[in-house]
């Protein structure tokens, strides 16, 4: 699935097929000089979100592209694979920060004054956008108040509600497009070592289709950890697991993957309580390989007097495991352990029969 370009480089094959109109719809745009200035790109992670533009900016200052492809042989296409091209500025956090800083958007506006190496334009990506502090947002503001003719600003968020609203009315929203179950399933085989084929399902369950964050899962084992931690989960609720261990087990896997699992059980387990409430249970999957998720949700049981107090209870959990999770990342520095002790208290509350 990879090829060498003239640099040498090995690189994946993009846009990826669910990639491919939102490629076309851009391209068209940008050669009929009709492409916005400021983009902000939103879209749950693993979609390969920032594989696509790094592509699609390589694309932009091309010298001859073919039909709506960089040629991979240009000057700029070489320097560009090389992953440095100085018409290209990419910002993401730096390492050891929580937020990207007013200096390093400082950087961009003197980028953007200056002329344009490949003769084409300039390309400016930034990740995570809704980490810029206030600061650095403020900063970001003047510059799209103040757009320069040839440089395009890509924001790239996947939470674009933390953005200042002045900067989201400046740019135009594109939602990153998802991956259906085929696409999603073709993409993740064709990457899958032998061994992993086997989990094609269950990963692509636990990371509710998202192809490169299944494949990460895969490649770093976590399908394995993530069974584990939601069998202890069952078993606290069955009464053969203690508090204890299930805290001892989520320090063990870290508080952010914890409260990732927990929210991929609650979420499977909400979808399982209105179908029964509904009555309109939805069609169990032909395929045999069941998840771990989709084996405990069906050992959860509720009777009908019980489960509207259960649906209501388990949303009220939902919305503190989202809120936990957003305290996580945010750079007010919260203890993640008493984090993971107050969640995983309030999951042990839940009022939940399980067989
Ligand atoms: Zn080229």
């Amino acid at each position: 699935m990879t090829e060498l370009n003239e640099a040498g480089d090995e690189f994946e094959e993009l846009p990826y097929p669910w990639q491919e109109p939102l490629w076309q719809d851009l391209s068209a745009a940008f050669t009929k000089q009709r492409l916005a200035h400021s983009l902000l790109i939103t879209g749950v992670s693993g979609l390969g979100k920032t594989d696509f533009l790094t592509a699609f900016s390589r694309l932009m200052i091309c010298a001859s592209p073919s039909g709506t492809r960089a040629c991979g042989s240009c000057v700029n296409c070489l320097q560009g694979g090389r992953d440095f091209h100085p018409d290209i500025l990419d910002i993401s956090i730096e390492e050891g920060s929580k937020e990207i800083k007013v200096d390093q958007i400082r950087a961009l506006s003197e980028f953007a004054h200056k002329t344009s190496h490949s003769g084409s334009c300039k390309v400016v990506l930034i990740q995570d956008a809704h980490r810029l502090n206030i600061s650095a947002a403020n900063a970001l503001l003047k510059t799209l108040e103040e757009p320069s003719p040839n440089t395009f600003i890509f924001l790239v968020s996947d939470l674009p509600g933390r953005l200042l609203p002045t900067i989201r009315s400046r740019c135009q929203t594109i939602k990153f497009p998802t991956a259906n179950r085929e696409q999603a399933e073709a993409w993740l085989e064709g990457r899958l070592s032998e061994s992993d084929k086997e989990d094609l399902v269950e990963l692509l369950e636990a990371s509710f289709n998202r192809p490169l964050y299944a494949l990460s899962l895969a490649e770093e084992g976590e399908l394995k950890s993530l069974s584990e931690f939601l069998r202890i989960l069952y078993k606290l609720k069955a009464g053969s697991a203690t508090l204890h261990s299930v805290t001892g087990l989520a320090t063990k896997i870290g508080c952010g993957k914890t409260l990732h699992y927990l929210s991929l059980f609650s979420t499977a387990l909400i979808k399982k309580l209105i179908g029964s409430e509904t009555e309109a249970e939805s069609e169990e999957t032909s395929d045999s390989r069941n998840s771990a998720i989709t084996e405990l949700c069906s050992r959860v049981n509720c009777t009908q007097s019980t489960l509207k107090l259960a649906l209501r209870e388990l949303l009220v959990f939902d919305q503190e495991l989202n809120k936990a999770r957003r305290q996580l990342t945010s750079t007010t520095n919260p203890n993640p352990q008493l984090l993971l002790e107050s969640i995983l208290w309030q999951w042990d509350k839940l009022p939940l029969v399980v067989e």
